[in-house]
């Protein structure tokens, strides 16, 4: 099996956050011809929630402190919600000419406190050996410790990446890269074009959480989900995917506007 590259789409991009469950599709079927004219067949893609997500994980207390008995209540509908995106986004892609598959992360993932224990990859290597690319997103799973609990698409992307040996994580969101700080709440703060994790360390705190209510804490959750697979040398690509091109030019490996965050 060719060893994929891992590519995650946030929910800032594919849905509008500012609306309860929206899709953007603009920007969901561009990004699927702009992955469809990559030619690259060794994929997984993962997104994000955004509006049909993280509303009903705030409802049903997935923030914070929630009561569990509340939190099994809510699963049925963000599971559904989720679904639903999934599927918008999977069609999509078919669309397009990409041979995409649907992969619900509540059936093959278990996490403990909030972090993933256990994941059957089986069926996401098959069907990559098959040349399809598995889309997943961040759901809500089973907890041994909490009943129930959401697992962010980018502590999927993390643990793919590391599972499936991939040499690159693309993580397409709705700003140019890592900032120094928020660039939504501070005009000057600075696009960060190359990291290494020792010097990410250092700055981690002052990233920021994002805008927009978000049960996964914004680029701040992010990069800590992310840590992990950068330990373990996997380079993570950073990039704006509302502005066209900028995906395709990041799986063609060609020179693009972003962060690039490695191990060093
Ligand atoms: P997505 O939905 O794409 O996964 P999030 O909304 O969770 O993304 O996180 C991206 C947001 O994080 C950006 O829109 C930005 O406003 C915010 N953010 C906070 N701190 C930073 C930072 N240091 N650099 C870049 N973005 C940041």
């Amino acid at each position: 099996m060719k060893k994929p590259v891992v590519l995650k789409l946030g929910g800032s991009v594919i849905t509008d956050k500012s609306r309860e469950f929206t899709p953007n599709l603009t920007n969901i079927s561009r990004l699927a011809k702009e992955i469809y004219r990559s030619g690259l067949n060794s994929l997984v893609l993962v997104h994000g929630g955004g509006s049909y997500g993280h509303p009903l994980a705030f409802k049903y207390g997935f923030s914070g402190e929630g009561v569990e008995e509340r939190r099994v209540e809510g699963v049925s509908e963000i599971h559904l919600a989720m679904s639903r995106l999934n599927n918008i986004v999977t069609e999509e892609m078919i669309k397009a000419g990409v041979k995409a598959v649907g992969v619900h992360p509540s059936s093959c993932i278990v996490a403990r406190s909030g972090k993933i224990e256990l994941f059957e990859d089986e069926p996401i290597k098959g069907m990559l050996r098959c040349g399809l690319i598995p889309i997943l997103f961040g759901d809500v799973v089973f907890d041994l410790e909490r009943r129930f609990t959401i697992i962010s698409g980018d502590q999927i992307v993390s643990t793919l990446a590391v599972k499936l040996n991939s040499p690159q994580i693309i993580i397409g969101t709705d700003v140019d890269g890592l900032y120094t700080r928020d660039p939504k709440l501070y005009p000057d703060a600075k696009l960060i074009r190359f990291i290494r994790l020792s010097e990410l360390e250092e700055i981690r705190e002052s990233i920021g959480e994002s805008t927009v209510t978000d049960v996964t804490m914004g680029m701040y959750g992010k990069v800590n989900e992310l840590l992990p697979a950068i330990e373990r040398g996997v380079t993570v690509k950073v990039i704006n995917a509302t502005v066209p091109d900028r995906l395709f030019k990041a799986l063609k490996n060609m020179e693009v506007l972003g962060t690039v965050i490695v191990r060093g």
